[in-house]
């Protein structure tokens, strides 16, 4: 058993060297629920029943992300990116804002990359909920890992069955 938590703890791991640092993750992005700025603003400024945790990464957000002043700039960056938020969330152009990261170079490089926060050190997460970008060098390898969790998950529920 042992070995199986170990082999689905690394499989969990965002796995290295995959990363070919296009900086599409940091070109573009939407806070968690996909919030508008004003919203978002409420939240961080603990002006809405929002736990402390979700108030402090709403904060740590705004620290990182810059909103886009228009959609059109934001759909210059990534159009599909923006379709694809707003049929999935099935919000309209009001009711969505999207952000960018102070600090991406114009080579695309992260200005404070040693020092980056940490929901950038998490994605892309290995999770199927994980939106990729796209050409995103992680997608394949992350995906196969997700089946793999599930084909060991799978392999022991039998295994209990046919032992019970
Ligand atoms: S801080 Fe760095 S890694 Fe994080 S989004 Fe910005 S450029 Fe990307
Ligand atoms: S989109 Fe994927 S390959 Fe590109 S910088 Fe982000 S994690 Fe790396």
């Amino acid at each position: 058993m042992t070995d199986f938590v170990k082999e689905v703890e690394k499989l969990m791991q965002i796995p290295e060297g995959y990363c070919k640092a296009c900086g599409k993750c940091c070109e573009i992005g939407t806070a968690r629920g996909c919030l508008t700025y004003d919203e978002l603003l409420k939240v961080a400024n603990n002006e809405t029943n929002a736990p402390y945790n979700i108030v402090n990464s709403a904060n740590d957000f705004l620290a990182t992300f810059v909103p886009f002043e228009t959609i059109d700039e934001a759909r210059k960056v990534n159009s599909h990116f923006v379709d694809m938020i707003l049929k999935t969330t099935n919000k309209n152009e009001n009711e969505v804002t999207f952000f960018h990261c102070r600090y991406l170079k114009k080579d695309k490089k992260c200005q404070i990359y040693e020092d980056r926060p940490t929901f950038c050190r998490k994605y892309p997460a290995v999770d199927e909920r994980t939106f990729f970008f796209e050409g995103c060098g992680l997608e394949k390898v992350i995906k196969e890992n997700i089946k793999k969790v599930a084909d060991i998950i799978n392999y022991l529920e039998q295994k209990e069955k046919n032992n019970g």
